[in-house]
């Protein structure tokens, strides 16, 4: 009875311009991998509510510990009156992070409001106020996640100033010229020019930039970064936010580090589409802040922890981190296969299933495409396929298909990629 046109022009006359919208369609219902819009339209949905969704729409084992959970209680606020499955849940968290000492966790609601935490806890801890992020990365919409975001249009654009004592370095990427030493000499630039190391809390990374453009921190690179903090007493911190939840083939992404971080964010898909953002880290680094400093009237409500411990579970049941793998290896034969055909796409990279390609113009990787970009997303609609762009020159298509996907519907989607690259290039 409603029909796209008629609700957009309800939105934009309701809503401010600045709440951006990828496609306009109005979602009606959603199972698996797929959407179904207000006008009865079908789509294969490889954006996944942007990587909160890697056990896919309306998992049933999640309608269900929602459900259950619903007819006990929804609220209490934790800090008021507490619940068992928010300390089940951050004991699972602590046990599955890495490092070989003992951890706490807490929660929050959003991806933003964990990153914003994590600096809590790591100022709290460290008595030291500045803190280190890098160019391209993204931590959220609130005023200290802007700060540490390193991409000015559309995120920090008229909203300054910002919180001072965040200091951004270089990110590591060969694709443009970035070596890892250069991220690394980027860093201690920042103690020579800007701060002194020993004023320095923490250095956040994404171990794999997601707004950013899908860009990896390698093993290697985090090694060096790790070893920088504990040369300076600084924390480091994984915004996990993104990658976390199994994304990238292990539960948490840098868990392929072979160092650990002291401090992790996790959100989207911790809760496979309920409110939930976690901060895990040190024990004692969690216990610096003084009681009352942490928490939040909603953080960690009930409903979003029973769907979080629903996760971990279908996780170990079905599979799923073979399954990122898995997803991973055929989304990136594929999306190879396309490259082989198409001298736009400058590369095809990414960690698990957390797969991008990079457009570029006459085959130059130095020229990034982004109407090319912005054409296919569009024709990829036409054609019934939910697809998202990302990275610092708007030139990344970036797939985060739900998990539970079946060969059959990545298939059909990487059919639809392919056909709208085709249209698009033309
Ligand atoms: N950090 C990272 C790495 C993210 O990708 C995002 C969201 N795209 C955020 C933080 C912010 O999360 P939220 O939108 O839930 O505040």
């Amino acid at each position: 009875h409603f029909t796209n046109a008629a609700l957009m022009a309800r939105r934009r006359a309701a809503l401010p311009n600045g709440l951006g919208q990828g496609f306009e369609i109005f979602a009606d219902r959603a199972e698996g991998a797929e959407v179904w819009d207000v006008e009865g339209r079908r789509y294969i949905d490889f954006a996944g509510g942007i990587a909160v969704l890697n056990t896919g729409h309306r998992h049933p084992a999640l309608v269900k510990a929602v459900a259950e959970q619903l007819d006990r209680f929804t609220h209490t606020c934790f800090q008021v009156l507490a619940y068992e499955s928010y300390v089940e849940l951050a004991e699972k968290l602590n046990a599955m992070a890495p490092g070989n000492f003992a951890k706490k966790s807490f929660f929050l609601t959003t991806g933003a409001e964990a990153v914003e935490n994590a600096v809590k806890v790591a100022r709290a801890y460290t008595k030291r106020s500045a803190v280190i992020a890098f160019g391209g990365g993204f931590h959220g919409r609130t005023l200290m996640g802007m700060a540490l975001t390193g991409k000015v249009a559309p995120y920090k654009a008229g909203f300054g100033p910002f919180p001072a004592e965040v200091f951004h370095a270089k990110f590591p990427n060969p694709l443009h010229g970035v070596s890892e030493d250069d991220a690394i000499a980027s860093v201690e630039a920042l103690f020579k020019y800007d701060v002194e190391a020993s004023r320095v809390a923490a250095i956040i990374l994404e171990p794999v930039q997601g707004e950013g453009g899908f860009y990896a921190a390698s093993p290697a690179f985090a090694k060096r970064l790790r070893a920088l903090c504990d040369q300076h007493g600084i924390l480091l911190i994984a915004d996990e936010v993104q990658t976390g939840a199994g994304r990238t083939g292990t539960w948490l992404a840098c868990e392929q580090w072979g160092v650990a971080p002291d401090v992790i964010t996790m959100a989207k898909s911790l809760a496979g589409g309920m409110p939930l953002s976690a901060v895990i880290g040190k024990a004692e680094v969690m216990d610096a802040a003084a009681v009352g400093g942490l928490g939040g009237t909603y953080a960690g409500n009930p409903l979003a922890c029973a769907s979080a411990l629903a996760v971990i579970d279908t996780f170990e049941k079905e599979n799923l981190l073979e399954r990122s793998r898995a997803v991973g290896e055929r989304l990136t034969s594929r999306l190879k296969a396309l490259q082989a055909q198409h001298n736009c796409i400058a590369e095809v990279r990414g960690l698990g299933a957390m797969v991008a390609i990079e457009l570029c113009k006459n085959g130059d990787p130095h020229q990034p495409d982004a109407d090319l970009t912005k054409r296919m997303v569009a024709e990829a609609q036409k054609r019934g396929l939910i697809l998202l762009s990302c990275g610092v020159y708007a030139n990344v298509i970036r797939v985060l298909v739900p998990l539970v996907a079946s060969d059959a519907l990545l298939d059909e989607g990487l059919d639809i990629m392919a056909a709208a690259l085709a249209a698009a290039a033309q």
